[in-house]
């Protein structure tokens, strides 16, 4: 079952690639675990997924001690300033930073363990009420106040669209993030990169891919329903 739909998705993913003149290497599948059982996890692992994300602490910390090394992990929900010392040596990326004291904190953290954290900052495309993130207008004064920060390198974008029946619905937010992400690269501030895009989930996965998404963070389609 899972393995159908992870050969299914991949398939798409490189169909999808191959229409926007794209290598499907420039898009890494993030299995989106968050509320699945670790025997799940395996099965994902088994099948030659490497990249997991979760959007809880407590449990990627538990699913992180339990699983192989070598699984590259992503906090991609929102994130309490006091919870960063438990994750700071286990995730690759952060893709939820939305404002500065969080990023500080992240930079102490990361300073004390001798790390450099790659995060994404999150935009709140659509500017719904309900959704963590800053404005895109108020993107690049915090890229800049953060990129001033040790330990810390900025690598691109992150956005959650809202939720959708039809995905085309979402496209023009990518196109937007997309160019926002360039506008801010263009500036060649230090300790920033900006070559990724973190956008795309089950149900618009596609339409991401093709406005130039790097990181789909696809949880349902892979594991099925949550509670
Ligand atoms: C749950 C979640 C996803 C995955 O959503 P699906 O619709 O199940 O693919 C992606 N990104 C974030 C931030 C999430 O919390």
């Amino acid at each position: 079952m899972i393995k159908d739909n992870l050969n299914d998705i991949r398939q798409q993913i490189n169909e999808a690639c191959v229409k926007a003149n794209r290598l499907p290497e420039e898009v890494t599948l993030i299995a989106v675990s968050k509320t699945k059982p670790i025997s799940m996890l395996e099965e994902v692992y088994h099948c030659g997924c490497r990249h997991f994300g979760e959007n809880k602490v407590q449990e990627l910390v538990e699913k992180y001690e339990a699983l192989p090394k070598d699984i590259v992990w992503h906090m991609i929900g929102h994130l309490q300033t006091n919870k960063v010392k438990y994750i700071i040596d286990k995730v690759s990326y952060i893709h939820s930073v939305d404002s500065i004291r969080l990023a500080q904190v992240i930079s102490n953290e990361a300073k004390k363990r001798n790390v450099t954290m790659n995060i994404f900052i999150e935009v709140n495309i659509a500017m719904e009420q309900s959704k963590f993130g800053v404005l895109k207008e108020d993107a690049f004064a915090l890229v800049k106040e953060i990129s001033q920060l040790p330990n810390i390198k900025i690598v691109g974008l992150m956005a959650i669209a809202p939720y959708v029946v039809n995905s085309e619905d979402n496209r023009q937010y990518f196109v937007n993030l997309r160019e926002l992400c360039v506008d801010i690269r263009n500036k060649n501030l230090d300790n920033v990169t900006m070559n990724e895009l973190s956008f795309g989930m089950s149900g618009d996965y596609l339409v991401a891919i093709s406005e130039g998404s790097t990181f789909v963070r696809v949880g349902t389609s892979i594991f099925g329903n949550r509670k």
